[in-house]
């Protein structure tokens, strides 16, 4: 006996969606976007199943880097945010990390260390986003100086951008420009495109592509997108139903009586719970999917369990699986339910749920 919570991840479909990153670029290379544990999926099963095929994966700190050697993983990881203290630099020495360098403190401690490899840097450019790195007038100097370091095999121009999931906005327009005006003659390498622009922004492809969400094949956008619309689900979460019950009209479901029975309703009660990294604030009417039809989330999620109405689903029996997400029902369908995005769904999931890989 067991708690039936599980998330199955489907290796081939995140081979499929890293394939499709590549195709819409077939003169850049594509990083694959590993951090935050492959983003809940699984850092060191999906490393595993991509490293025949990607030049470099991409983290966000060491320990995530680190995590990946000690599992055997060989090909170069990119620190999407550099180091955060000196100490880390022996390891991009001796480990074949490729560092971001975002900031003047990380430069100078990069310059004042003794290296004895060669690695190429990504400095980090402000064209928008006002998060992290150099703002542009600095840059030419920075290069300069990254330059002049014998550990520096090449510098690698990288900005990051703020709203390339809006299509229809110009801000992603102006980011591109702001960096061009500086990358396009500086005869460097460039780095820019997360998911969204790795679908939506072709001017933003340049030499190093970084795809992170399209990879796990959930959409950035809000709406229909030609190249999202290719993207295979990599995970499936579900659970089963494990009690149902008739609750009379009038009578309240679950914490804090949130959800009113307006007819007599079968509610099924099943095992998963922000415990398990679902979201808490998932409103009435959310979906899951039970016997391939979408039925709503009625009642608060609590810890370790959930209420869903099953009257329009009567065949529905104690054992039955449920989806909370996956292949039958889009992460991204899902997120504006609970006030996220389909990014948080897969990252949050705790430890508590076992993940299942597949290779089919
Ligand atoms: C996380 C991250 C990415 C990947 O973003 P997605 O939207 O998941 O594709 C790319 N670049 C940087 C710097 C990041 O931090």
């Amino acid at each position: 006996m067991s708690r039936k919570v599980r998330a199955d991840v489907d290796l081939n479909a995140i081979r499929h969606n890293y394939r499709l990153a590549c195709a819409q670029a077939p003169r850049a290379r594509a990083a694959a976007i590993v951090k935050a544990n492959a983003y809940g999926h699984g850092a060191i099963a999906v490393a595993r199943a991509l490293e025949p095929e990607v030049p470099a994966f991409g983290v966000a700190c060491i320990e995530e880097a680190l995590e990946l050697r000690a599992a055997g993983i060989r090909k170069p990881i990119m620190l999407l945010e550099g180091c955060f203290d000196e100490a880390e630099l022996p390891l991009v020495d001796s480990q074949d990390f490729w560092p971001a360098v975002h900031s003047e403190h990380q430069l100078c401690a990069l310059e004042q260390a003794q290296m004895k490899s060669r690695f190429p840097v990504f400095l980090k450019v402000d064209t928008g986003m006002h998060r992290l790195g150099f703002a542009p007038d600095q840059v030419p100097s920075m290069v300069e100086r990254l330059q002049a370091l014998s550990c520096v095999s090449e510098v690698i121009l990288m900005t990051h951008f703020a709203r390339s999931d809006e299509p229809d906005q110009p801000a992603t327009a102006q980011q591109i420009e702001c960096f061009e005006a500086l990358a396009g003659s500086s005869g460097l390498a460039a780095s820019l495109s997360n998911s969204a622009a790795v679908m939506a922004w072709p001017t933003a492809h340049r030499n190093w592509l970084r795809p992170g969400m399209m990879l796990y094949g959930a959409t950035p956008f809000m709406a229909p997108q030609p190249v999202a619309d290719q993207l295979q689900p990599a995970m499936t979460l579900s659970t089963e139903i494990i009690a149902i019950r008739e609750v009379a009209v009038g009578e309240r479901v679950g914490y804090g009586g949130t959800f009113v029975c307006e007819r007599p309703t079968r509610i099924g009660t099943i095992a998963m719970g922000y415990g398990d990294g679902y979201p808490r604030h998932a409103r009435n009417g959310t979906p899951v999917v039970v016997r391939g039809q979408r039925v709503p989330v009625a009642g608060r999620v609590s810890m370790d369990m959930m209420t869903i109405d099953l009257t329009d689903l009567p065949e529905a029996r104690i054992g039955d699986r449920v989806e909370l997400f996956g292949k039958q029902l889009p992460a991204s369908e899902v997120a504006p339910w609970c006030d996220t995005i389909p990014y948080t769904l897969v990252t949050c999931l705790t430890p508590r749920v076992p993940r299942y890989y597949h290779h089919e």
